[in-house]
């Protein structure tokens, strides 16, 4: 059985908590980081019932796509559903994680999972992140560039689309002079010193800036390293929401929509209509999708699919791009397969289990004879 602590870490190394978007709360939520966990379910959402089925099948941890806490929490009594369910899993030692935009904003989240359902070969983000890349600029002699360079590639530095071990080498000349009291690597005690370095220029994603400082300074062998870390302005291409693929070949509207529908099981489905034309570049975002329709018709999309969409935003796609409203929850329902399927795969002799009782809210009525 592992360790709360253990898969926390594993899926904020997975999953990144810093790729959520600001007004989310993604995390562990509640509990005890030392604690074993004997079995997780996993969850859209977590109410009281939920929390009681958790009890039930002996799961000490819920996962759950949406968090069960946004907001300041402020009193703990039994008011609202979201206070009773919070009160069962504390009383009854259940721990929360709740995986949600840092899922949603990964290429391999369920974005990832509704393209390979849909056989969207997937290409791009649609809306990359922007200010989450820095550079590094270190000054390290030229017998240890090989070493420090190789670490921090190892640690996520150096990597830009498809492409990784980037980075940029220019040779100089440093200078310093050891002050009382230093121990220098090179040089004598209050003597100039020049010295062959070689300059190394990487980017890195924010979120590993402390991990890159750590490595930087167990791999370089002066003193006082000296190094500069600057923002940048470059979108960051390896997350961020909804993403941008293709299909094999060209199919018609009537096609896709077919095949969506029976993908996900769908007794109807909302659309506007785009241009009516074949259709082959796809645009997806799980959940609430209606913030990116701009950015799906600029990327050159012929059809964007999402969940929760407003009259307005079918108006504001209609005739210019075929946006398809699958609903929330079944655009969302794949979280589960997904988090179980990686749960098996990197930790053995650990169950987890879907949550049966939590299901859509949201019922279609299909009258009979109509
Ligand atoms: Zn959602």
């Amino acid at each position: 059985m592992p360790l709360l602590k253990e898969l926390v870490s594993y899926f904020d190394s997975k999953f990144p908590t810093a790729f959520q978007e600001n007004y989310d709360n993604s995390g562990l939520l509640y509990g005890d980081l030392n604690q074993k966990v004997t079995k997780a379910l996993v969850t859209i959402d977590i109410n009281l019932e939920v929390a009681k089925e958790a009890k039930i099948k002996g799961c000490n941890l819920i996962i759950s796509h949406h968090p069960l806490v946004f907001k300041a929490v402020k009193s703990f009594t039994t008011n609202t559903e979201q206070e009773k369910a919070l009160i069962f899993c504390i009383q009854n030692d259940i721990s929360i994680l709740c995986l949600h935009t840092n899922v949603d904003n990964h290429p391999e989240g369920i974005n990832g999972m509704l393209a390979s359902m849909l056989q969207v070969e997937q290409n791009s983000i649609l809306k990359p992140f922007n200010g989450f890349l820095k550079k590094l600029a270190v000054f390290v002699p030229e017998a240890h560039a090989d070493t420090l360079r190789s670490a921090l590639f190892n640690t996520g530095a150096g990597e830009i689309g498809k492409y990784d071990f980037c980075s940029y080498n220019t040779a100089g000349l440093g200078t310093f002079r050891a002050g009382k009291g230093s121990n220098p690597f090179v040089g004598n005690l209050g003597e100039i010193h020049t010295e062959q370095e070689i300059k190394i220029e990487v980017i890195f994603p924010s979120h590993l800036q402390s991990a890159i400082v750590k490595v930087l300074n167990d791999n370089h062998p002066y003193e006082e390293v000296a190094y500069d870390i600057y923002p940048l302005d470059n979108k960051y291409s390896m997350a961020g929401a909804g993403l941008l693929g293709e299909l094999g070949k060209k199919i018609s509207p009537e096609l896709f929509l077919n095949q969506i529908a029976r993908v996900f099981d769908l007794k109807a489905l909302k659309y506007a209509a785009g241009t009516g034309n074949d259709l082959q570049k796809i645009a997806i975002c799980s959940g609430s999708g209606a913030f990116l329709i701009e950015d799906a018709i600029r990327a050159g999309a012929d059809a964007y699919i999402t969940g929760d969409l407003k009259y307005h935003d079918f108006q504001t796609a209609s005739g210019r791009i075929l946006c398809i409203d699958i609903g929330h929850y079944e655009s969302e329902i794949v979280f589960n397969n997904l988090i179980i399927d990686i749960l098996n795969q990197n930790f053995y002799n650990f169950a987890a289990d879907k949550s049966e009782c939590y299901i859509n809210p949201v019922c279609v009525f299909s009258p009979i004879g109509v």
